[in-house]
């Protein structure tokens, strides 16, 4: 028998000849014979000396393997080569697979060496800026091989876990619809205007680099040499590079020179209480100050029944103040049934449908939004995974006008918030409580019993209004506190805000919202299709002057019903507005165009 040859498997990196490795110079200069796809060879032809060549397709990847060991067992030694890496979606597993089968071992087959490269996520990375720098991970999007089902899980998976993603084989002459599939599977966890990049060819000739958008990816060019690099909730565009950062902004203070941290300060539990080890002091301290965690368990009928007829009234009055709405047609009037619905509901929580794509609201609220949506009839409890509570996040606001908790009010949310949950407050003037909750009915019921207002988060429509100067010129309140009760909270295509200011003034900027309504000399004025964030921010337009009070709520509500019936999926209001042209009878007009600007972050 001749004695074994090697098998080299080489990963030779992206394509030129700065970024190959020494050792895979050296193992291509060593071999005797090198086995490769027809490009490959081409793209290392300056460093061939002699070697015997065996070119084949690019679909002929086992024959190659096949032919690789073979002639290794002749005794020769034998590069396979793979771009990138050859352990990623490369050669280096087949190999493997090939010896596998023929009973290969270590101790007496041939041997085998894998010579890493630099993988595209990594070479592609590179010329965006840094877009990968924390957790990330890489899926192919060829289905030659992979069921799509499967695909389509990881996906998910890594959407809604915020990993930074790099798409390989994103797009070939007949996997067209993939890419499609997935940017719309990734719109509903991220935002639209989460940075992507998009990389052709990287450090080969043809070269091409794009800074794009997840909503507007696909107008570019993506073909079979190109990544994707899809960013995570943090990841930002600072002068065309795509920068995810790490969290170093979490503790230091990046534009100065002394940091408020001293050095022996940095890695204590109070200087970092996001960490597991600030979690276990905080679950300490409660368990000692007596607080019981709130326990999983079937929780009191009395209590669902409580916030069912708690709910009631409110839900009769939204029926009963819209009168004119049943009249107006068969949208307002399935509004206001959803309206009865959802409040008989004891209110929809968080993580329906339209899970929010800023990762803040884990599955286990799903469970909370379940339990909830049942609570007028099942006395649910949420639970999440290894039996902790689910985790309840809803927003929590005073009133539509009124701007002032009381004290009641604070005391309550602090009791429930207690030592494991947090209260943020938002841009929106609204309190977002998240805790571990096992009853959410009984807590939506408590909160509501104090006078609360309690709304789901994610995509609804969102009723906001002034003070009213202090209740002062509170002509409109009625108006906002009727679309509070009938539009607040509703499942919307994308979160929509519906602004009213209480006088001519519009010091709250409702004409800058989705919907803005400004009361002024005893008639309504309506805005539509503002854009509040965003370079090309632009403000509503007005469609409408002076619109008596008998008829405004009922022109929002068939806005909104038009909306929710042929709104896309995370179509915010505004494009919907621009892409239907016409809504309720309101013909959309192009804003003047916007002055290009370099965004500082964002966008
Ligand atoms: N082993 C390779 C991956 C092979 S799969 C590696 O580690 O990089 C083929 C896919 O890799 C392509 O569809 C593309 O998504 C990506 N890719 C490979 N080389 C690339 C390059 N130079 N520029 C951009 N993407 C590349």
């Amino acid at each position: 028998m001749s004695p074994l040859g090697k098998l080299l498997v080489i990963g030779f990196g992206p394509g030129d000849m700065e970024h190959i490795t020494k050792r895979a110079l050296d193992a291509l200069a060593e071999s005797e014979v090198i086995i490769g796809y027809n490009t490959y060879m081409d793209l290392i032809r300056p460093l061939l000396n002699g070697q015997e060549i065996v070119r084949t397709g690019m679909t002929e990847e086992v024959s190659r393997a096949q032919e690789a060991v073979r002639q290794a067992e002749m005794g020769k030694k034998v590069a396979v080569i793979s771009s990138g890496d050859a352990g990623v979606y490369g050669m280096a597993g087949l190999v493997y697979e090939v010896l596998m089968q023929k009973g290969w071992r270590r101790e007496d087959g041939v041997e085998v060496e894998v010579v890493p490269g630099i993988s595209a996520i990594q070479s592609c990375a590179s010329l965006l800026g840094a877009p990968v720098m924390h957790d990330a991970c890489t899926i192919s999007l060829s289905d030659h091989l992979t069921p799509w089902e499967t695909i389509v899980k990881r996906v998910e998976a890594a959407a809604s876990a915020d990993f930074v993603i790099a798409l390989y084989n994103p797009r070939s002459g007949r996997r067209t619809r993939q890419i499609v599939e997935t940017q719309s599977i990734l719109l509903r966890y991220r935002d639209p205007q989460t940075p992507v990049g998009l990389v052709k060819s990287a450090y080969r000739e043809r070269q091409q680099v794009i800074v794009t958008t997840l909503e507007d990816m696909l107008n570019h060019d993506i073909g079979m040499l190109t990544t994707v690099i899809i960013g995570n909730s943090s990841t930002m565009v600072y002068d065309g590079l795509i920068v995810t950062p790490r969290g170093y902004q979490r503790k230091y203070t990046l534009d100065a020179s002394e940091q408020a941290l001293k050095p022996h300060q940095r890695l204590r539990t109070e200087a970092e209480p996001w960490s597991l080890g600030a979690q276990g002091d905080r679950a300490l301290n409660a368990s000692q100050a007596g607080a019981a965690p709130a326990a999983p368990g079937p929780s009191a009928s009395g209590a669902a029944a409580a916030v069912a007829t708690q709910a009631r009234p409110q839900a009769v009055a939204a029926v009963q103040a819209a009168p004119s709405a049943a009249q107006a047609g068969s949208a307002p009037a399935s509004l206001a049934a959803e309206a009865l619905s959802r409040l008989a509901a004891g209110g929809r929580l968080p993580g329906e449908a339209n899970a929010r794509w800023s990762g803040q609201a884990p599955a286990a609220s799903a469970d909370g939004a379940a339990a909830v949506a049942g609570a007028g009839a099942v006395a649910g409890t949420a639970t999440g995974g290894f039996g902790k509570p689910a985790l309840f996040e809803v927003g929590v606001s005073p009133g539509v006008g009124n701007k002032k908790f009381t004290a009641r009010q604070m005391a309550l949310l602090a009791e429930i918030t207690g030592d494991e949950g947090e209260l943020e407050y938002t841009p929106d003037h609204q309190i977002v409580l998240r805790v571990p909750c096992a009853d959410p009915e009984e807590l939506v019921g408590r909160l509501r019993d104090e006078r609360l207002i309690v709304m789901p988060i994610g995509d609804v429509f969102k009723v906001k209004a002034c003070d009213f100067c202090n209740m002062e010129k509170d002509d409109a309140v009625p108006v906002a506190e009727h679309l509070q009760v009938v539009l607040g909270g509703l499942q919307a295509p994308k979160e929509t805000s519906i602004a009213l200011n209480g006088c001519g003034m519009a010091c709250y900027g409702a004409v800058l919202e989705d919907i803005g309504i400004v009361y002024r000399k005893g008639g309504y004025d309506l805005f539509l299709g503002g854009k509040k964030f965003g370079r090309n921010a632009h403000a509503a337009q007005p469609v409408a002057e002076g619109i008596p009070r008998e008829q405004i709520t009922d022109i929002v509500e068939n806005i909104i019903a038009e909306y929710k019936e042929k709104g896309h999926p995370n179509e915010r209001f505004h494009k919907f507005f621009k892409r239907v042209g016409v809504v309720a009878g309101f013909r959309h007009e192009d804003a003047p165009a916007t002055v290009e600007v370099n965004a500082v972050c964002g966008d």
